[in-house]
């Protein structure tokens, strides 16, 4: 058992607190943001993530588990401190680590025995170095303090079980020993530890989301040509996915990533690469396609309405940037429907549980916790989030509500040959269209 202290009670503070807790440490979760603390202490999870406020109410409740707004309390009484604190990006593009290293020096401030620190928040190459000279600094007597590298690769969505079955965690570190310490909190999860240097661990993590949102953006490419030659992407996917070199994830072609952490950290690694003067060019043309994928849905959207959205109702299923989260974070959605009102049509929306946080970027948009309302008299749906939600819809009812059977998919959320042979129109990423 580990005394624990996580500094910053976000989605990965939160689940990493969760989980280690789980697993028998001790751990006190800390924030800044005392509201966020109080409705923890009742037991109120901020965020919506499947099976996390069972977690934190089991672990809470058997003693393992606390919150605290005052990092002082909570550094002194743990011998590891994780910081989980949010890095966004500043509007020149670098990222913003002035939380984090206040977050950093306030927790060394408060160290008077021996402890080790983890960054889990990711980083610009460097931090953790940065980071260690700060506190050797910050610190009111001179005691042992190794600052490691930790970087989180859990997604939103699935993230307590990415924390329990995660592929890997990477530990870079300056002395093996501090390494080992940090590996021994995880040993309860039974997963593969990967020893490096701290540089390169800050670099594993930006290189594994940059790798990703590349090959999701080359699938949609490959699907954007399907469109013109008459190919299906389904097939195409699965043709090459066979192939082990290549594999079958990520493969989903359709109007491409949106959330917290990739736009930010394909920007980020392009600002990183373009501070040492090196251009990312493979990068910097993914996060193009990102955004062209968007640009070009809502254009099909209009094409196959006739050419104008004016007047038109639109349906939009789906807020959250992917199912089982509550994130709108730089969501296709947001973009896509503010595409679509901008061209003219009148746009409802829904989600089951993304509208509180949609809500003030969409302002003018009437949005639903229930899909019928948001189809009812449609001109065509739009989907945007493949919610389970979605898929179950009792399609009669659908075809009933609206003015006239049009379904873009932009999720792959529906068979297409199942749809047109219910009568639908269906167009999708990448999709033939009807012969
Ligand atoms: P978040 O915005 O949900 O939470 C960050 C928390 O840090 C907030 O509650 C904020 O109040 C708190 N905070 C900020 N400054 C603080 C300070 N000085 N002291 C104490 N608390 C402070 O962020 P998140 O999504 O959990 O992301 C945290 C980090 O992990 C980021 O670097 C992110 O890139 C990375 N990450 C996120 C995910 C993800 O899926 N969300 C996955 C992997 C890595």
């Amino acid at each position: 058992m580990v005394n624990v202290a996580v500094i910053g009670t976000g989605y990965v503070g939160l689940v990493t607190g969760a989980c280690l807790a789980e697993a028998g440490h001790r751990v006190v979760c800390a924030d800044r943001d005392e509201v966020k603390i109080g409705r923890l202490r009742t037991g109120v999870v901020p965020i919506y993530e499947p099976g996390l406020e069972e977690l934190v109410r089991a672990n809470a409740e058997a003693g393992r588990l606390r919150f605290a707004s005052d990092a002082a309390e909570a550094v002194a009484s743990s011998d590891v401190v994780l910081f989980a604190v949010g890095t966004p990006p500043l509007a020149n593009g670098d990222v913003d680590t002035g939380p984090l290293f206040e977050a950093v020096a306030e927790a060394a401030a408060h160290t008077r025995t021996p402890k080790l620190f983890a960054i889990k928040s990711t980083v610009p190459v460097g931090t953790a170095r940065k980071a260690e000279r700060l506190v050797a600094r910050a610190l009111p007597r001179p005691v042992k303090v190794d600052v490691v590298s930790n970087p989180e690769f859990l997604r939103e969505g699935s993230a307590i079980r990415d924390t329990f079955e995660a592929d890997r965690i990477v530990i870079g570190c300056a002395d093996p020993e501090a390494g080992e310490r940090l590996a021994g909190l995880y040993e309860p999860f039974g997963r593969p530890v990967q020893m490096t240097d701290r540089e390169s661990a800050e670099l594993i993590k930006y290189a594994a989301n940059a790798f990703l949102a590349v090959k999701i953006s080359f699938i949609n490419e490959v699907a954007n040509v399907c469109e013109k030659v008459g190919a299906d992407i389904r097939s195409v996917a699965r043709g090459i996915g066979a192939d082990r070199r290549i594999g079958p994830h990520f493969l989903n072609a359709g109007i491409g990533y949106g959330g917290s952490c990739f736009p930010k950290d394909t920007k980020a690694q392009l600002r990183i690469a373009e501070n040492v003067e090196y251009d990312f060019q493979i990068l910097r043309a993914a996060v193009h396609v990102n955004a062209m994928q968007r640009i070009r849905f809502a254009n099909a959207v209009e094409r196959t309405l006739g050419g104008s959205l004016a007047g038109k109702r639109v349906a939009v299923l789906g807020l959250a940037f992917k199912p089982h989260t509550d994130d709108v974070r730089d969501a296709p959605a947001i973009d896509i429907i503010r595409l679509l009102h901008d061209k003219g049509a009148d746009v409802r929306a829904y989600d089951p549980v993304a509208t509180a946080n949609a809500r003030r970027h969409l302002p003018d948009v009437e949005l639903f916790d229930e899909p019928y309302g948001a189809i009812a008299g449609a001109d065509a749906i739009v989907v945007t989030t493949e919610w389970p939600q979605v898929a179950a819809l009792d399609l009669d009812r659908v075809k009933r509500l609206m003015t006239a059977p049009v379904v873009l998919d932009g999720r792959r959320a529906f068979e297409p040959e199942a749809m047109r042979a219910r009568g639908f129109r269906y167009v999708g990423v990448g999709i033939p269209a009807e012969p």
